[in-house]
């Protein structure tokens, strides 16, 4: 039997940094290779055209000799994040999408996402992603508000968004998600429920709604100072905003950040919690197949030597025999890049199981945790559910275990409990 994969493909090239973004993206004036500011100037300029082709095609490559590992797969997501992808000129996606499709035998009815930000796509552009099958988009908006997004380091305003939300559904997509986010520098409950209001006056099939989380590092962080952050008692307010308001707005929530119309529950994303196999493509892109998690090479230097490399084809190799390449700086330093990998022990699989699972309002099944380690979850669990399930965290009915409101609320301490020492 075919078993089912999902790819994720990574586009590190964004106009220019957010202010909170720790994601692995460069600001296009400062990819080493000299790219430059915008998708407009890449057409015009030799120097930029090569720089876009020599990421893409070490892409295509390494899609292409990957290949073979996964021939007993059948792809059911592919997902084409950052990054920011839509500043790719369209026919370099189409390239990458041939190159999947030519290698890898996609489901007729794949779930197929390209993120996207505001004022990054052209006329006519949508229209060519879906040629090459893509029929999900996902936009990066964040608020409604001109002035929080500019605090946040955002590129666009809220007409820039509404313009790219247009040519998406002219073009004739009907699977929308947009992201928001609140406890920004400066937004009140009032400003956010404004967000709210109009992001689900436009019916998008989908919305992810995360809160601000400052990362050491980023620009935020360092100025936290500067700026004014919504109190706690605030930040509660938006979160009870989020969950009533998209309720009534016909969402159900899913996962802890994401909310969905019915039916529309993002496959890819799914198979993350769900653990499923899945292969991510491009600089710095995490993998976890078989119970094999690695992470490709994270600067482009050190990706080219990997992807080059006549030894490996895959971090994850031998899928088939159940043999694993060792490739690591350690035992061929030689080589010049180091693939973080990690062959995941029971215990391990069974911590992930369980927090990643519990993310999902659904919840994880008590026959598939049996089935799987086979030990009744009782056994092994037994002591943690029955105290998260007093402290009115976590409930138990019948085959299923899950998280209540107040659980999904203190998510981080309730999945912590089912670490092993
Ligand atoms: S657009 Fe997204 S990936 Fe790019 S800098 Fe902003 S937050 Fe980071």
């Amino acid at each position: 039997m075919m078993k089912e994969l999902s790819i994720y493909i990574h586009i590190p090239f964004c106009v220019k940094k957010c202010l909170y973004c720790d994601f692995l993206s460069f600001p296009a004036g400062e990819v080493k290779r000299g790219m430059t500011e915008r998708k407009s100037a890449l057409s015009g300029s030799g120097m930029v055209q090569d720089d876009i082709e020599y990421y893409v095609n070490l892409l295509c490559r390494e899609i292409t000799q990957s290949a073979e590992v996964y021939k007993k797969y059948h792809v059911i997501s592919i997902f084409l994040g950052g990054g920011t992808p839509s500043l790719l000129p369209a026919d370099r996606i189409i390239r990458i999408m041939e190159a999947v499709r030519a290698h890898y035998r996609v489901a007729e009815k794949a779930e197929i996402t390209m993120e996207m930000n505001p004022g990054t796509i052209e006329n006519g552009e949508p229209e060519q992603y879906i040629t090459c099958g893509i029929n999900r988009v996902s936009i990066g908006l964040q608020s409604a508000d001109d002035e929080e997004l500019r605090r946040i380091g955002r590129i666009h305003d809220y007409a820039a968004f509404l313009k790219t939300y247009d040519l998406v559904r002219r073009a004739g997509f009907r699977n929308v998600n947009i992201d928001i986010m609140s406890a920004l520098p400066g937004q009140d409950a009032a400003s956010y429920e404004r967000t709210l209001r109009k992001v689900t006056a436009l019916a998008p099939e989908h919305i992810s709604a995360y809160s601000l989380i400052l990362e050491e590092g980023t620009p935020l962080h360092e100025r936290q100072s500067e700026y004014s952050f919504p109190t706690e008692e605030e930040e509660q307010e938006m979160d009870r905003l989020t969950r009533q308001y998209l309720a009534s707005c016909g969402y159900h929530r899913y996962e802890i950040s994401n909310y969905a119309g019915d039916g529309y529950e993002c496959r890819h994303n799914k198979v993350y919690w769900q653990r499923g196999d899945y292969v991510g493509f491009g600089l710095g892109a995490s993998s976890m197949v078989q119970n094999v998690r690695w992470s490709n090479p994270d600067t482009l230097e050190s990706y080219a030597m990997y992807v080059t490399s006549a030894a490996v084809k895959c971090g994850y190799d031998g899928a088939e025999c159940g043999q694993l390449i060792e490739v690591n700086g350690q035992e061929e330093p030689e080589a010049g890049y180091i693939l973080h990998r990690q062959v995941l022990s029971r215990q391990e699989q069974m911590e992930e199981y369980m927090f990643l699972g519990l993310r999902m309002v659904c919840g994880v099944s008590a026959a598939k945790f049996e089935h799987i380690f086979d030990s009744p979850i009782e056994g092994v669990y037994g002591g943690t559910i029955d105290c998260l399930r007093r402290q009115g965290l976590l409930v138990r009915d019948g085959d299923g275990i899950r998280l209540t409101e107040r659980g999904l609320d203190v998510s981080n301490y309730a999945m912590s409990q089912f670490l092993f020492d």
